[in-house]
């Protein structure tokens, strides 16, 4: 059962279309997988309708009005465009969650399905170490770095210290660290600062959905020695 969700800023930020395009994929991730926060996102969407009604604003052009039925759809669009500036309109996220099938056979979010159109294997995942694979995600030219992280059975990711925040939503699988376990669905925010060390469980390789603000900082020399590898990956983006 998911236990960890956006808070009540991710999710007004995200009814609102203010999100930077990576945490809204993270958090319409989690919606795919939590009712719960879909139906707190359709309040805050109808509480924004009327407020809007009631400042008497001129009406949307219809093409817009169409994206604003599905604020899946507009999310999408805004992928397709390059997140050309336009928000994710406020309008209730998707309300079927992720199903398996022969074309998901991981049974993964449709946000990410989205971003992997031809399938989460094509993207190009770098082995670090025995049991972590990681595939980037460009979406934009925001300074987030954006990534599927996939955890073998029972690997232990590198202890790191975060100087950024850090989503992290559990797509497949579980993984624990000193704080607690986390299920599928799970949308978990670390801050700068904060170290921690994530284990996946023993039975079932654990797949994440990660958004970071800044690269972590490696802390034990097993990471460091990761590290041009690393910096290599991140070349480009906030450094
Ligand atoms: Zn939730």
């Amino acid at each position: 059962m998911v236990s960890f969700h956006p808070d009540a800023k991710f999710l007004t930020d995200f009814a609102a279309g203010n999100l930077a395009l990576s945490e809204a994929i993270c958090v319409a991730a989690h919606l795919e997988f939590c009712s719960k926060c879909r139906s707190h996102v359709q309040q805050l969407s109808d509480l924004g309708a009327q407020l809007m009604s009631r400042l008497e604003v001129e009406p949307m052009p219809v093409d817009e009005q169409d994206a604003g039925d599905d604020g899946f759809d507009a999310l999408m669009q805004r992928i397709d465009a390059g997140d050309t500036g336009m928000s994710i309109s406020p309008a209730p996220a998707p309300a079927a969650t992720a199903r398996v099938s022969s074309a998901n056979p991981l049974g993964l979010p449709r946000v990410v399905q989205k971003l992997a159109s031809e399938g989460v294997q094509s993207l190009k995942w770098g082995q670090f170490g025995k049991s972590l694979r990681i595939a980037p995600i460009r979406i934009d030219s925001e300074s987030r770095e954006t990534a599927l992280y996939d955890i073998k059975a029972g690997g232990q990711m590198p202890e790191h210290e975060h100087r950024g925040e850090e989503i992290t939503v559990l797509l497949k699988g579980s993984f624990s660290d000193a704080e607690g376990k986390y299920v599928k669905g799970d949308f978990v925010v670390r801050h700068a600062g904060e170290r921690h060390q994530p284990t996946a469980t023993l039975d079932t390789d654990c797949i994440c959905l990660v958004s970071l603000e800044q690269p972590v900082k490696p802390s034990s020399v097993w990471y460091r020695l990761l590290e041009p590898l690393v910096q290599y990956r991140l070349s480009g983006l906030s450094n």
